[in-house]
């Protein structure tokens, strides 16, 4: 179903503070609170079934909104169940079709997640999910210090934001750890392998200062993590190392 152009107007209008990127090809909302959407459902239903209809049906459920309590569930839904009078005003505006259910993901009819599980990538602006989906699951994205966000594709594809993602994890010591760049990346950023392992734990902090008293850029790398165990490599490079870049 086509995004009816009142919809598109009230979202420009009210929802203020939502983010767009790309998911699988098609555009991607990011919103911020329940609030958001809850003001958005509020002030769309106004707009097309009349002050006295939202009123008449969500006059205590407007009082919730508006004492921040707000309307549960981005729908308007009251005991569970819709007041046919305002699906038949929906209905008759197009904005949804005979036996769905007025909620947010139906009215804006796009894909949309909460910005405390997805992010957008700052260079090429694909939505990411943060929330791990196994237990073999590593980030395959990074936040600089400023709060930059990039993508695992293009901190490998760009070499301008792999050299701020190697920055970031030296920057972490002991405490951060390559989980986006493969061997490859290293040999060619002048890196050697120092060691690799499979071990239950990984003490990083005690071989993190084991080597600092000989090198100068020490990395850890992920290369597989399950429940039970850890695979993981060493990546070392000292200032002389790398006569790539005269
Ligand atoms: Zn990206």
């Amino acid at each position: 179903m086509e995004r009816n152009p009142l919809v598109y107007q009230m979202m420009e209008s009210h929802l203020n503070d939502v983010y767009y990127g790309i998911k699988d090809s098609k555009p991607f909302m990011i919103v911020e609170s329940w609030e958001e959407i809850e003001r958005f459902i509020y002030e769309l239903t106004k707009e097309i079934c009349g002050e006295e209809m939202v009123n008449k049906y969500y006059k205590n459920k407007i009082k919730r909104f508006y004492s921040s309590n707000g309307i549960s569930g981005g729908d308007l839904s009251i005991n569970g169940s819709y007041p046919q009078e305002i699906l038949d005003c929906f209905i008759e505006q197009n904005i949804i079709k005979e036996n769905m259910i007025p909620n947010f993901d139906n009215i804006i009819n796009m894909e949309w997640g909460f910005s405390d599980e997805f992010s957008i990538c700052d260079y090429c602006s694909s939505v990411i999910s943060r929330i791990p989906d196994s237990a073999f699951w590593t980030p395959d994205y990074f936040y600089t210090p400023y709060d930059d966000f990039y993508c695992g594709n293009c901190t490998r594809l760009f070499d301008f934001v792999k050299k701020i993602y190697i920055e970031e994890v030296l920057l972490n010591n002991y405490n951060a750890a390559n989980t986006i760049l493969n061997e490859n990346d290293f040999i060619n950023e002048g890196y050697t392998l120092y060691q690799h392992n499979k071990t239950k734990m990984l003490n990083s902090e005690e071989l993190f200062e084991e080597l600092n008293k000989k090198y100068e850029n020490i990395i850890f790398d992920i290369v597989e993590q399950t429940p039970f165990e850890i695979e993981w490599r060493v990546w070392i490079k000292n200032s002389g190392d790398y006569e790539g870049e005269i």
